[in-house]
């Protein structure tokens, strides 16, 4: 094997249960999985899906994340995201469920100030969505551990407030169907994180906030911004 020029560290996840760790090879996530928060977003709820990509680093533990600079309006986006052990391209929905290791609660956070701008300019999310530390997310509970994800609930309460709140049923695009959809566009693969969408709700948070993000059966997400 060669050598590299320098030594570059794996972004990693925790696993329930486990010491070892869930490599990360890609992060993506879907632009508006529930049809009340496309709403509150002025989109149409009846549009396919679509991605948008953060980068492998950006993942970070439950605990302090940082306020990112360039915004004024940092906002939550509590969502359901499902880990890949294996992948491919073109994947049928009835056979996209074999492919999944296991499921985590993350937050999407946003600089909607900064994707609001971007939008308008017909340019891309980048900079609204993908930042250090801007995908906080609680260690992955296996599959098999995890019980009937799509009959659960996400839950987002800021400082004890309940924000976000929906049963997972009312996802528009199932897990079964985001991954089927994806694999249509990009081989999805080993290591792979879907952030699968956000339910409405969503709003500006400041330092100081606590932030406990939960979904039926999983770790819970608790997050202090710095
Ligand atoms: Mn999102």
């Amino acid at each position: 094997m060669s050598e590299f020029v320098f030594p570059l560290a794996t972004p990693s996840v925790a696993v329930k249960g486990t010491s070892a760790r869930f490599p990360v090879r890609r992060i993506w996530c879907v632009g508006r999985n529930y049809a009340a928060h496309a709403r509150e977003m002025g989109a149409d709820t009846r549009e396919p899906p679509f991605f948008f990509s953060k980068q492998p680093d950006m993942v970070v533990p439950p605990g302090n994340v940082a306020y990112p600079g360039l915004t004024k309006d940092l906002q939550h986006e509590i969502e359901l995201v499902v880990a890949l052990k294996s992948g491919g391209t073109d994947i049928a929905p009835e056979a996209a469920l074999a492919h999944v290791f296991g499921y985590a609660v993350g937050l999407d956070l946003t600089r909607r100030d900064l994707q609001g701008e971007a939008k308008k300019k017909g340019h891309p999310w980048e900079v609204g969505k993908s930042f250090e530390a801007s995908a906080p997310i609680a260690p992955i509970t296996p599959a098999a551990q995890a019980g009937d994800i799509a009959a659960g609930r996400i839950t987002l309460t800021v400082n004890g407030a309940l924000r976000q709140q929906s049963p997972l049923a009312d996802l528009i695009w199932s897990v079964p169907e985001v991954i089927a959809r994806l694999s249509r566009q990009v081989a999805v693969g080993a290591g792979d994180l879907i952030f699968t969408g956000t339910p409405e709700g969503v709003a500006a948070i400041a330092k100081g906030d606590v932030l406990v993000g939960e979904v039926t059966g999983l770790e819970p997400l608790k997050v202090t911004i710095v």
